[in-house]
């Protein structure tokens, strides 16, 4: 009898093996073939993969179990390298590694289908809330859609810190509507290939980039690729992809979300027709296993993707290209909480490949090994055609305020906008809403909340549920009663951008402004109509939240406009600054794209924030360097790496103990032998947002090294605390290096 070791679905990691199974007479199954097995004492059937063979620990043939039924083989011996390395680095169980190499729909899987909701009564929605003030969730809920429009409702839970069966309750009572939300179609699909764009010759920057990279293809190295907005680093890609073709290998262009680049698919889908491979998670299952399969038969030879895309069956020694590396959303934050840009890199090194990595604004990590000879180094330093870069006009959202103007379109920009208005040019209007923003007025005696420090309005953010000072960072918890007069009715009114939507027709009337903001353009519009429209200048001003800064190029629009600037500035991360400089860069190198000169306005509350200012001048060295001696003083990455650990418990007693009981054990471990385990802790904070189901969370961050003794001993210190009785439920998990700090 023939014994396998199988990686079973739904182990704890603290019992995370491979199990011994037979196979019964006659059954062949190789190594990577998935299964199903009778597991525990129920023998319940559950799903698995065969990895190799199990660590024999005694078990006499006669009491193994057999395997139940054989699948496909889908996992080659790279994919199994890939396992193993998951395994080790990110803290996961085998099949949870096992899982992200296989195409998806081979389990089952979760397909994706996202609901969005709206208020089809507003004044019905408006009734139940006066009756029902007193149930704040209920009313939360309905603000927020009210306010909103529409929005998924994975964003309405997260912003109303309410459970799903809130929201559907209220469906229930007819108040809420809940519609399956746009899945993206496969944006090829059907699609006549575009006519072949005219062949671009590369100028000489782009030139040396392309060859020094060429010669590089089967090295298994990294490169950064450094190129300011607009130097044509798209066309680099397409060089080197070409290149790696002729040599015969596939090559994967990674992309920080699908939906917001569909002009890079299109252009890709012109160059390389039907050997283009698409994708994400908006595909259907179906398509996406399609995919994978066109993808591992060689049929197709150029995938373009979105983080997964990473583990796409693609032949060893591809080329591999992650554009905007520096984006959050290559991390996962579910396990395994893998980065695409390791994953990567530790694909292209295996199978001699080579990794590119391509920004504007780099990740501070990847900087630092590109200027410090770790990974190649290439540099686009102009802009095509020496395009100047956009005149940015700063706006003090002080002064507008103090001087009686509380829309959220100041004088500089009104007067901006007007001009391009009679010019029939078109306008990009970016909103930061990440947290909710709203100004408080008492409605007795009409004043607006103002921080004690700086007299600035404060501002609500309902993911933590404070009252934020934008300006020095002030805060305090959610307040009921005014501190002038005494007053029980706050008014919390909104500046996203609905309302700024609502100003803008106030200030202009007739003003052609078309909006995307939620999660999902839902009802008539597609995302994708809705840029084609704007793009064919239906309208004069797209207003939107984040998901308008990347990768558009409209060669009309010589406007940007900044709301509000600050927003993102002052949150606990240490990353504040980088995400913010990125963000503000990306956006002001929206404008003046084509051959028209472009300017943004900047409104803010900080005017002379040297963040703002070296983001404006698209200056990420010295941005780099002043915030790179910030990181060394205080021991931040890439001066060391960050392990986040969570506790999520009942109680935010029984998560305290639990998060302390470990910082203990760190401590004891960490004590034995300081030269190799020197790490520093940061104490445990209970983190802001209110999890899904009441439960609450507690953070410990770690200051390490990423290497393997030390995953070690943290993989240790899991199962450790994973064993004890007490510990039995409390969830713990740990991020390396995770991208958003709670
Ligand atoms: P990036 O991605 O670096 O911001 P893009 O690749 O989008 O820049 O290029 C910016 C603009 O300049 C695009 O309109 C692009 O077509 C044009 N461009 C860049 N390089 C060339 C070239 N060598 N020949 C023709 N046009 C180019
Ligand atoms: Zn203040």
């Amino acid at each position: 009898m023939i014994s396998v070791g199988v990686a079973v679905e739904g182990i704890p990691r603290s019992a995370d093996k491979l199990y011994e199974y037979l196979l019964a007479e006659g059954v062949s199954a190789p190594v990577g073939s998935v299964v199903t097995v009778p597991f525990g004492r129920g023998n319940h059937p559950v799903r698995g993969v065969i990895l190799g063979d199990a660590p024999k620990d005694g078990t006499p043939p006669e009491k193994l179990k057999t395997v139940l039924s054989v699948g496909e083989c889908y996992l080659s011996s790279e994919a199994l390298s890939l396992i193993r390395y998951l395994r080790d680095r990110y803290f996961c169980t085998w099949f949870e590694a096992a899982r992200c190499l296989l195409p998806t729909g081979v389990f089952g899987g979760s397909a994706k289908s996202v609901m969005s909701a709206s208020v089809p009564d507003e004044g019905a929605a408006a009734a139940y809330m006066e009756a029902h003030y007193t149930n704040r969730k209920h009313c939360d809920v309905l603000g927020f859609l009210l306010e909103e429009g529409q929005m998924t409702v994975k964003e309405l839970t997260y912003m109303a810190g309410v459970s799903e069966s809130v929201v559907k309750t209220l469906a229930k009572k007819g108040l809420i509507l809940l519609e399956k939300a746009e899945v993206l179609r496969n944006p090829l699909k059907d699609r006549p290939i575009p006519e072949t764009p005219p062949k671009v010759v590369l100028n000489e920057e782009q030139t040396v980039a392309a060859d020094r990279l060429i010669s590089d293809l089967n090295s298994g190295k990294t490169h950064l690729l450094y190129g300011v907005t607009g130097s044509g680093k798209t066309h680099v890609f397409i060089r080197l992809i070409d290149e790696a073709l002729n040599q015969g290998k596939q090559a994967v262009l990674m992309i920080p979300e699908i939906s917001l680049t569909l002009q890079i698919v299109n252009r890709l889908y012109a160059h390389y027709g039907q050997s283009l491979a698409v994708l994400h998670s908006g595909l259907s299952m179906g398509e996406r296993h399609d995919e994978w399969r066109r993808i591992r038969s060689g049929e197709a030879k150029v995938v373009i993707g979105t983080r997964s895309a990473v583990f796409a069956p693609v032949s060893e020694g591809s080329l591999f290209i992650i554009d905007e590396e520096q984006e959050h959303t290559y991390k996962s934050e579910a396990s395994p909480r893998y980065h695409a840009r390791e994953v990567a890199a530790y694909r292209v090194a295996l199978g001699k490949g080579l990794l590119l990595l391509a920004s504007a604004t780099p990740s501070f990590e990847s900087y630092y090994r590109a200027t410090n000879g770790i990974i190649g180094f290439e540099q686009l330093t102009e802009r095509f055609n020496g395009k100047p870069l956009p005149k940015v006009l700063v706006a003090d959202l002080r002064r507008e305020m103090m001087s009686g103007n509380r829309s959220c379109i100041g004088k500089t920009l009104g007067l901006e906008l007007e001009k391009n208005l009679a010019r029939g040019e078109q306008t990009i209007l970016f909103m930061n809403r990440r947290g909710y923003q709203s100004h408080i007025t008492c409605t007795s005696c009409n004043t607006v909340v103002k921080c004690p420090h700086c007299g600035i309005a404060m501002t609500y953010h309902s993911y933590n549920n404070r009252v934020v000072c934008n300006y020095c960072g002030y805060s305090t918890g959610y307040l009921s009663t005014c501190a002038s007069c005494g007053g029980k009715r706050l008014l919390y009114s909104g500046v996203g951008t609905q309302k700024a939507e609502e100003e803008l027709q106030r200030l202009f009337p007739g003003i052609r402004v078309c909006r995307m903001d939620a999660d999902t353009v839902g009802g008539k519009y597609t995302r994708e109509g809705i840029l084609n429209d704007f793009r064919d200048k239906k309208y004069d001003v797209l207003l939107g939240t984040q998901m308008i800064t990347k990768g558009l190029d409209f060669p009309d629009v010589t406007l940007v406009g900044v709301l509000n600037a600050d927003m993102s500035l002052y949150t606990s991360d240490f990353r504040a600054f980088e995400k913010t400089f990125s963000l503000l860069t990306q956006v002001v190198g929206r404008a003046g794209r084509a051959d028209k000169e472009g300017r943004a306005v900047v409104q803010t509350y900080s005017p002379a924030h040297y963040v703002l200012h070296y983001s404006f001048a698209q200056d990420y060295q010295k941005f780099y360097r002043e915030e790179m001696a910030l990181r060394k003083s205080l021991l931040y990455p890439p001066y060391c790496d960050l392990c986040q650990f969570c506790f999520l418990a009942d109680t935010e007693s029984e998560a305290f103990r639990a998060a302390n009981d470990f910082s203990e054990d760190v401590r004891k471990k960490t004590k034995d032998d300081p030269e190799s385990f020197p790490v520093r802790l940061i104490l445990p904070k209970v983190t802001a947002v209110p999890l899904v189901g009441g439960k609450t969370r507690v953070r410990v961050l770690m200051k390490c090294k990423d290497t393997r003794p030390q995953r070690q001993m943290i993989s240790d210190l899991l199962d450790q605390f994973r064993s004890r009785k007490e510990n039995r439920d409390v969830t713990i998990t740990a991020d390396m290096n995770p991208v958003n700090i709670l």
